[in-house]
């Protein structure tokens, strides 16, 4: 998913929201939502689809509106409906709030049943309602110590925006999963945002990330910053880097573009791979194949074209939607590989469908022979953290081998790029800052039973 909002008592906060959204959309294309507040009232418009879907109409809209936050979706908990579309919108004793969440928490289901034990009654399917309802349930008096008095609680991936009728705060959780940053525009309007490409679109500097269980608050008074949380080992998702985020962000210090070009120098240099051309996996694959080009000497030349005009094919929920999905999505251009070697880059495999559709795409274009090479490990363990990897029976590498996998997908070989690889691809960031449990099973969180038997259908 993705967070974005606003505080700005000069701009169109709506619109702002809105063109941040936008560029968020790859975080997730199920549903958007908007709210906003002049002070006194909240409203949100929510829907399900793409941004520019969902506000093809109108935008919210207040006279004196000030205040916004939104949000884009993909599902891990909770199915895709109108129901569960954020931001949530909840008026309790202390007044009106808001609320977007990105990750997911892993104790949200014991919480939840405790909750309701005590006679909550929850509206939505998505573990972001138990946070709502744990911040209307606090007895503190500002909403400020409510927050802190609920975070404690959770545990897992969050980044939240909350608004309430005169702040717009936001979070991370103490082992920074996902990424969340702040930007200023101009006009001293404050952003956050998920990633930083998207300060970029509504001209709004980049300040700086928001740090591991920091808590920032911005007002008219400005910003002010609490340690929400206690920071704990630091576990940034890898999976950002390799395929989430935009490569026009950076996350943390780390430019997405540079550590993935160098994952594709990395595979190049691991995989030793001869052949006539490289091509990508349009558009995930890019980044890390003109790496590859860069590092092997071996050129670069677009060999499948992807129609723009779909979102991504792993995102629809069920597995007839994504079989047509990638016919629609990629066709080979003939031309360009008819009678080569062509060495085929992706990011990642996790069914290995769409991987296996692509190679028989190839080889009916005429494609001679086909090397598939992967920028990242198998993933061969579910994430519980917001990416959605999370049935393990589903993920290819959980049960087969490379070989197995490579006589899956039909290719002629097939190579991955190495876990020490990929750590060696960070150009700034830390290798030990980041959480590679996808691929190692090395989870920074215990996860409760509840949590790893009820993803693991
Ligand atoms: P597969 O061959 O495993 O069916 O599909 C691999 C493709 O799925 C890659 O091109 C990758 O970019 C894409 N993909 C789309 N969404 C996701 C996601 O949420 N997680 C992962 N790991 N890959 C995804
Ligand atoms: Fe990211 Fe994988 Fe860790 Fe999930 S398990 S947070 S996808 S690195
Ligand atoms: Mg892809």
């Amino acid at each position: 998913c993705g967070v974005f909002g606003v505080f700005s008592r000069t701009e169109d906060v709506s619109m702002l929201t809105y063109l941040g959204l936008y560029a968020l959309q790859h975080r997730g294309q199920e549903s958007a939502g908007i709210a906003i507040t002049d002070g006194a009232w909240m409203d949100v418009n929510r829907g399900m689809g793409l941004v520019n879907e969902v506000f093809r109409h109108q935008l919210p809209h207040m006279e004196n509106q000030y205040i916004a936050i939104g949000h884009v979706r993909y599902s891990t908990t909770g199915s895709s409906l109108l129901a569960n579309t954020q931001p949530l919108i909840a008026n309790y004793c202390g007044g009106k709030i808001s609320l977007a969440h990105n990750g997911n928490l892993t104790n949200a289901a014991e919480i939840r049943r405790s909750l309701e034990e005590q006679g909550t009654i929850f509206q939505t399917s998505i573990d972001t309602e138990v946070i709502v309802n744990l911040i209307a349930r606090s007895r503190k008096s500002t909403i400020e110590e409510k927050i802190i008095e609920s975070v404690a609680q959770i545990k897992g991936a969050y980044c939240l925006t909350i608004m309430t009728e005169n702040k717009l705060i936001a979070l991370r959780d103490p082992q920074g999963f996902r990424p969340l940053c702040i930007g200023k525009t101009e006009e001293g309007s404050w952003v956050v945002s998920s990633e930083s490409c998207a300060l970029d679109v509504v001209g709004a500097e980049f300040i700086r990330d928001v740090k591991p269980g920091e808590m920032v608050v911005m007002d008219d008074d400005g910003l002010k910053s609490y340690e929400c949380v206690k920071p704990q080992k630091r576990a940034s998702c890898i999976f950002e880097y390799i395929y989430f985020a935009r490569p026009d962000s950076t996350i943390d210090g780390q430019s997405v573009h540079a550590a993935r070009f160098m994952m594709g120098r990395m595979l190049a240099r691991e995989s030793k791979f001869k052949g006539d051309i490289v091509i990508s996996v349009p558009d995930s694959g890019n980044t890390a194949a003109s790496g590859f080009a860069y590092e092997s000497g071996i050129p670069y030349c677009e060999g499948l074209i992807k129609n723009r005009y779909i979102g991504r094919t792993f995102i629809q929920p069920t597995q007839k939607k994504r079989d047509t999905a990638v016919r629609l999505k990629l066709n080979a251009i003939k031309e360009a590989v008819k009678g080569k070697s062509v060495i085929m880059v992706d990011d990642s495999i996790v069914r290995g469908t769409t991987s296996g559709k692509i190679v028989k795409m190839l080889r009916k274009a005429g494609a001679k022979e086909v090397h598939m090479c992967v920028s990242s490990p198998p993933i061969g363990y579910p994430c519980y953290y917001g990416i959605d990897t999370s049935v393990r029976k589903e993920l290819i590498a959980a049960t087969k081998t490379v070989e197995e996998i490579r006589e899956y997908i039909g290719a002629d070989s097939l190579h991955f790029l190495s876990l020490e690889g990929l750590r060696a691809s960070l150009t700034t960031a830390n290798p030990d800052d980041m959480c590679y449990a996808c691929f190692n099973n090395a989870y920074p969180i215990e996860m409760s039973k509840e949590t790893v038997t009820g993803a693991d259908k």
